[in-house]
């Protein structure tokens, strides 16, 4: 049995983790590099351990030190979380070489489902529908022209190792193939170290509807219902909620039926997630399986009433699925968005600084995943995701009505969020509609139409010292932020929602 959990992360998802352990009463360790000596996960944990310079690829990516830092902690088990190490088979099989246990999936599963050619080639055996498209490598161009007429323009170029959006390139016209098949294929072997690139149908404006599904070591794998993330930018998730606006009973059973195969296709065994794109006439096709905890996992956690990251633990235990597919039940409608530290009236840069004030919503139906309090820093070093708000809803409209109570209450100072897009997406009729695409941000939002985020120094200023001494009147903050742009009226609101939430 497990007694204490090393978790090979940071942020919110090492909160998140932490927080599982405790509620089964499991002692934690956790790592960090020298940037995040002080950060809100080495409060959360039992034990800390240092485990070097703060760039990633000298910290987290580290696996032999944090294997290290397991045996000094006197952890049993090490969870990877989400990104860095979480789908590297060489540091699940380095794990469990050191007497660990590894709480994911197989290291043969990471590294067949990591392979987009493989994992193809894998699901379709048990006909689980993919993108039509080509099953190998493309070697030489001109020799699979013919070929690709019979799939029609346009087609999506596709790194084998891809992920992250790198090594894809969108092919109009068969003049544009060979020069699109050389980039793409350069980016893949400097971003991946291998340059093997496919081919698919590119399917305009496409939903992506994804299936949780949760596996044990017995053979039993059930489904968890969908989620839809099709509000991305740069192939970044922004919005995911849980069910789909688009998917009924039978769409949901279909999906979840291909998701369970294509994890029985690879030996799968704990939580995954397999990615499908689907079209406005329910029909879906499968894009890739990841092979770890989803970001989005809290709105499936939401309907189901399911703590997927206890599932993970038991699961790595040994132990055999308490649930079978007939006790899973969604019930009501939940929504995450996810609060990053960018500007996104500046191309979503990155916003990095002191966290000077923070006040989290709460109420009803309100579930804030979060990595920072007051004072928090925001290192460049890593990704800009620093909360998750999710809100449930008995109806698709109550979780958005609520979804905008909780970010009016959201108070962050000292950064730029993406708080503000948000609103601004709850109240978009097409997304209130549920009419909503991958192309969604590009379509509605194009640039300039993206709202401004609070940036002006007096303005900011006014709103960090409503934050601080309570006896400012909201009439002379108002005053402060008169002749502002009307975003800039949401922090001092903000500040102020912030003094009478301290109750004096
Ligand atoms: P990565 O692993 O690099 O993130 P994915 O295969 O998961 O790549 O695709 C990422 C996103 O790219 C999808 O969510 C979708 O928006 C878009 N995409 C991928 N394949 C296609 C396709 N065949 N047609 C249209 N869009 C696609």
């Amino acid at each position: 049995m497990i007694k204490k959990v090393l978790i090979a992360n940071r942020g919110e998802i090492a909160i998140r983790i932490i927080r599982a352990c405790h509620e089964l009463g499991l002692r934690t360790a956790a790592v960090f590099s020298d940037v995040d000596s002080n950060a809100f996960h080495v409060r959360m944990t039992d034990q800390a351990i240092g485990i070097g310079p703060s760039s990633s690829s000298e910290s987290y990516l580290r696996g032999d030190r944090i294997i290290e830092a397991a045996k000094k902690s006197g952890a049993d088990a090490i969870h990877p979380g989400y990104g860095f190490l979480a789908e590297n088979a060489g540091f699940a099989r380095m794990v469990m070489d050191a007497g660990l246990v590894w709480i994911g999936p197989p290291p043969e599963a990471i590294e067949l489902m990591g392979d987009k050619l493989a994992a193809r080639r894998s699901v379709q055996k048990l006909n689980v529908p993919v993108v039509p498209g080509f099953q190998k490598e493309i070697d030489d161009v001109n020799r699979v022209r013919d070929e690709i007429d019979k799939i029609g323009y346009p087609i999506l170029i596709k790194a084998a190792a891809g992920g992250g959006g790198k090594g894809m390139r969108i092919v109009k016209s068969p003049d544009e193939l060979e020069s699109a098949v050389k980039a793409a294929s350069s980016e893949a072997k400097s971003a991946f170290a291998d340059g093997r690139v496919y081919i698919e149908k590119y399917i305009p404006s496409p939903r992506h509807i994804e299936i949780q599904i949760l596996s044990d070591s017995h053979g039993n794998c059930i489904s968890l219902g969908e989620r839809e993330c099709s509000i991305q930018r740069r192939h970044q998730k922004l919005i995911e909620e849980a069910p789909s606006p688009l998917a009924d009973e039978t769409m949901r059973e279909k999906m979840g039926k291909a998701a369970v195969d294509a994890a029985r296709s690879c030996g799968y065994v704990n939580a995954g997630t397999v990615e499908f794109l689907a079209d406005n006439d329910r029909n879906f096709y499968f894009l890739e399986m990841n092979t770890r905890l989803q970001v989005e996992h809290p709105v499936t956690e939401l309907v189901t009433g399911i703590d997927l990251v206890k599932e993970q633990i038991r699961i790595a235990e040994g132990a055999e699925l308490s649930l079978r597919q007939n006790d899973i039940q969604i019930r009501g409608h939940a929504i995450e968005c996810r609060v990053c530290a960018e500007d996104p009236s500046n191309s979503f840069m990155p916003s990095t600084g002191q966290i000077r004030s923070y006040r989290e919503p709460s109420g009803p139906g309100v579930r804030v995943d979060s990595g920072v309090i007051e004072g928090s820093r925001v290192p460049i070093y890593y990704d800009p995701l620093i909360a998750k708000l999710c809100t449930w809803g008995g109806t698709r409209l109550e979780a958005i009505e609520r979804m905008k109570r909780a970010l009016s209450e959201y108070c962050i100072c000292g950064v730029s969020t993406t708080l503000g897009f948000h609103e601004t997406v709850m109240d978009h009729p097409a997304f209130r509609r549920g009419d909503l695409s991958t192309h969604f941000i590009e379509e509605h939002f194009g640039g300039s139409s993206i709202p401004a985020e609070d940036d002006d120094d007096i303005v900011e200023a006014a709103a960090v010292a409503a934050c601080i001494f309570d006896f400012l009147d909201s009439k002379r903050l108002a005053t402060v932020a008169m002749g502002a742009a009307g975003s800039r009226w949401k922090t001092v609101g903000r500040s102020e929602a912030l003094k009478r939430g301290s109750g004096k």
